[in-house]
């Protein structure tokens, strides 16, 4: 369902405010938690001043350690989805089981699957059953064919407003860049399915000062948009304190980026 070889043309996702995919450049940004309600709805001013479309913000953590901050839950889902309306913008938040589908329908417009659930089968096939877009993070060591394969689980279910997203994979050297942005995947991807691939520079570069970059690198090779973190004061975040970027930064992200668009 996914193959270029039977759908040759282009997949254009459909959000209330989008359409993701062919030749748009769609922004998502926001931070990785939402971490109380000012701040959701200052960031939601913040990132559409700067040119942003979509908010993310994650309310459930996939967190390393069960000890770190899990995510507001629903409570930070309704944070999330007033602050969107008030400025316009379709929600991104990640799902991390089949049971919070019915709960989160109300606030998202799109699903996000994070990469330590991009082979959760079940998950895949849930968000699947429903009519809503759903983003596909690559896997922390997924091949191309295991990504595709997951995303194909997600089109079974006859759900095909799929978004593919490389956030980089890990590799043997995580000292300097949390993974390896795989930057030769993204027109890989482009050229055996249909979907909108887009890029997530900050879980692949890990630190701030690399993520305009990866950014850069990630639209140069095609990317049909990309997803940033951005908080108001990075260092104190909840999670992913060290690639946050300030709002300020994001913007001029933004405008690099987007003439790098322009030009291909
Ligand atoms: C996130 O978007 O905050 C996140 C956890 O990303 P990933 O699943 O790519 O690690
Ligand atoms: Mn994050």
């Amino acid at each position: 369902l996914g193959s270029r070889v039977f759908h040759p043309e282009d997949t254009i996702v459909k959000t209330p405010h989008n359409k993701i995919g062919g030749h748009n450049f769609t922004v998502m940004a926001g931070p990785c938690s939402v971490e109380n309600e000012a701040m959701i709805q200052d960031l939601a001013v913040q990132v559409k001043a700067a040119g942003a479309t979509v908010l993310r913000g994650g309310a459930f953590k996939p967190r390393t350690s069960p000890y770190d901050f899990q995510g507001l839950g629903e409570t930070g889902l309704s944070y999330l989805r007033k602050a969107a309306d008030a400025t316009g913008l379709d929600v991104i938040t990640e799902v991390m089981s089949p049971e919070q589908i019915p709960m989160m329908l109300p606030y998202t417009d799109i699903f996000q699957i994070g990469a330590r659930n991009m082979q959760n089968f079940a998950l895949l096939k849930a968000v699947g059953q429903t009519n809503k877009p759903v983003a596909l993070k690559r896997g922390l060591a997924a091949t191309v064919d295991e990504m595709l394969n997951a995303a194909e689980y997600i089109a079974s279910q006859g759900n095909l407003q799929i978004i593919l997203i490389e956030r980089g994979i890990r590799s043997f050297d995580d000292k300097y860049s949390r993974n390896v942005l795989d930057v030769g995947a993204i027109p890989i991807l482009q050229k055996l399915s249909h979907y909108p691939v887009l890029v997530d520079p900050s879980h692949a570069a890990g630190h701030a000062d690399l993520v305009p970059i990866y950014g850069q690198a990630g639209v140069a090779a095609g990317a049909q948009g990309m997803i940033v973190e951005v908080h108001q004061n990075p260092s104190q975040a909840w999670s992913d304190a060290a690639q946050q970027l300030t709002p300020g930064t994001f913007k001029q992200m933004v405008v690099t980026t987007a003439k790098i668009h322009d030009l291909l």
